[in-house]
């Protein structure tokens, strides 16, 4: 469903962040992304939704060249991804409920809907995402009140809630202490399996990715290293 092929970042100034990148996912298919910093694992993941602009090469999602895609285009591939990021990326002042609403709905229709009143369904269905994060008491509260922990756990119900065929995880875990951390990424990989999501989760802690994911990338200088199963990653280090 994702097949990256010779891909190619420089940055302006010089940076040669990746070098060459050839990577497939399959449906279901929860990959984690490991590397020192520096490897190029953030921009690997920001080329997929265009975040960072390639230099070189392909990313098919779908049947679709994501670098070929004019801006309304790519708005609606965008809606197929879900992304989760390292700070969350909650709007501070709007409740854990407006925030997961906002994922379903689009900037605009978003808006349009705070000013009178949201579709029930779409409540319905964030408030079941919110039950199964646990999130449930606090609904109303503004995100800004919340954890880290409860945030990140609402950045998981806004990204799940626009119903993705792949999840874009950015250092997910990186703020949160270590047993909140682990919660987080049992949550993220065990809810995309429950979707058959396809997941792309770059994440700098190896014995987490080891111990949640199915398949392991380990990047460096921009190239792919290793790629296997958490047990081949045994044998190799
Ligand atoms: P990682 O996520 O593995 O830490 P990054 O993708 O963030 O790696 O960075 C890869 C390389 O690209 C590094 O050398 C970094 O300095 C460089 N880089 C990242 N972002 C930018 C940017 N916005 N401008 C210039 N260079 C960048
Ligand atoms: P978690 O269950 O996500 O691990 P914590 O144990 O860190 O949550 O937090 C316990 C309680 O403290 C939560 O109910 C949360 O609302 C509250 N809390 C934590 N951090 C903040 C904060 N910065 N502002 C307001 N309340 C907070």
């Amino acid at each position: 469903m994702l097949k990256i092929s010779n891909l190619h970042k420089e940055y302006p100034g010089g940076d040669l962040a990746l070098r060459g990148v050839n990577l497939e996912l399959k449906k279901g298919e929860i990959t984690a992304v490991i590397g020192p910093s520096g490897a190029g694992k953030s921009t690997l993941i920001r080329c997929v939704n265009r975040l960072v602009e390639a230099t070189e090469g392909e990313i098919i999602l779908q049947d679709q060249d994501i670098n070929k895609l004019n801006k309304k285009e790519l708005k609606n591939k965008r809606r197929k991804m879900g992304m989760i990021f390292q700070e969350y990326a909650l709007v501070e002042r709007l409740t854990v409920m407006e925030n997961v609403l906002s994922g379903r709905l689009g900037y605009v229709s978003f808006w349009r809907a705070w000013l009178r009143k949201f579709p029930q369904k779409d409540i319905n269905q964030a408030y079941q995402l919110l039950e199964r994060l646990g999130l449930q008491e606090h609904i109303n509260k503004r995100s800004d009140h919340l954890s880290g922990g409860q945030r990140q756990r609402v950045g998981i119900a806004r990204a799940l809630i626009q119903d993705p065929d792949l999840l874009l995880v950015d250092e997910p875990t990186a703020s949160l202490d270590p047993k909140t951390a682990r919660q987080i990424m049992r949550l993220i990989t065990e809810m995309a399996k429950e979707r058959n999501l396809a997941a792309l989760i770059n994440i700098h802690d190896v014995l987490l990715a080891r111990e949640y994911v199915s398949r392991i990338i380990g990047m460096r200088n921009g190239e792919i290293v290793f790629d296997g199963s958490p047990l081949e990653l045994n044998k190799d280090t």
